[in-house]
């Protein structure tokens, strides 16, 4: 996985802390739940607090009038997935389906996969790069050593033998219920190389798209904030990769 998939390797191994990754599954970081401020609390706080649509509830207390959880998606490895254009088989009562990981995730925080209640996920079919993919992964999280991410970005390119930009993607992750590509990155990079002042307007571009929620106990304009620091640092490894 580290010669084929960086990014993928550094995702898995950005999950959680040691224990929890000697025991854990790429399939269940995939179908893992999404997480809120107001949702991952004891009973007691949550009935307190006059639960919440994910459960049990009529509002949600981060939107305060919206209709729909906006719990936020927050495993390290799918935004990585997305990015290496992965595909997911999915095995259920009525047989096999096959589906990109791109398309596998819904902006709905109470259940936010197409996957159906009877299926399980089986296999994670990653295409294998002919050399010119190079791929990264940055993380913002409180404590390195266990803590799910506050914003994560996975970024791939196939760079050409003069270094010019084939193809480019980014995706954005734990700010709503699912991770978010970002748009118009090919109109920017394109045909040009990965330096910085390419590097910088992707970064712009990026801030731009995404608008991270009090789904997380940590300030949104900070980590709205982070978000081109973030884009940035990746791409730098990217180059550097
Ligand atoms: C303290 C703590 C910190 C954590 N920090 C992070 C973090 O930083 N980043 C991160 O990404 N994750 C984090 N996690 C989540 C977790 O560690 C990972 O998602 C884990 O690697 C997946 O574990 P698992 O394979 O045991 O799946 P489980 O945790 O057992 O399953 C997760 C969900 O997926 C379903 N599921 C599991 N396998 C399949 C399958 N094959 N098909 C269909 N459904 C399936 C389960 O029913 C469950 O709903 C953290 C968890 C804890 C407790
Ligand atoms: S986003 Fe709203 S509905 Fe979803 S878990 Fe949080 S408070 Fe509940």
């Amino acid at each position: 996985m580290v010669q084929h998939a960086p990014s993928l390797a550094l995702a898995a191994g950005l999950v959680a802390g040691p224990q929890l990754r000697n025991m854990g599954t790429l399939g269940g970081n995939v179908c893992l739940d999404t997480r809120c401020t107001y949702y991952n609390q004891s009973r007691f706080w949550r009935k307190a607090l006059g639960y919440c649509l994910k459960k049990d509830g009529t509002v949600c207390h981060v939107t305060k009038v919206g209709k729909k959880c906006v719990a936020a998606h927050s495993a390290d490895t799918p935004p990585v997935l997305m990015t290496l254009g992965a595909r997911l088989v999915l095995q259920g009562t009525d047989g096999r389906q096959e589906t990109a990981v791109d398309e596998f995730f819904v902006s709905d925080g109470i259940w936010n996969t197409r996957r159906r209640r009877d299926q399980i996920l089986t296999e994670i079919r990653i295409p294998v790069s002919n050399g010119a993919r190079r791929s990264a992964y940055k993380k913002l999280r409180q404590r390195n050593a266990i803590d799910f991410p506050l914003l994560s970005v996975a970024v791939s390119a196939e760079l050409s033998g003069d270094g010019r930009v084939s193809t480019i993607q980014g995706v954005v992750s734990a700010l709503g219920s699912r991770p978010k590509v970002l748009t118009g990155w090919e109109e920017i990079a394109a045909g040009n190389p990965l330096d910085q002042g390419v590097i910088t307007a992707l970064a712009e571009r990026a801030e731009t798209q995404c608008r991270p929620l009090e789904n997380i106990i940590v300030d949104p304009e900070w980590r709205r904030a982070m978000v081109p620091v973030y884009v940035e640092r990746a791409l730098q490894d990217l180059v550097r990769n």
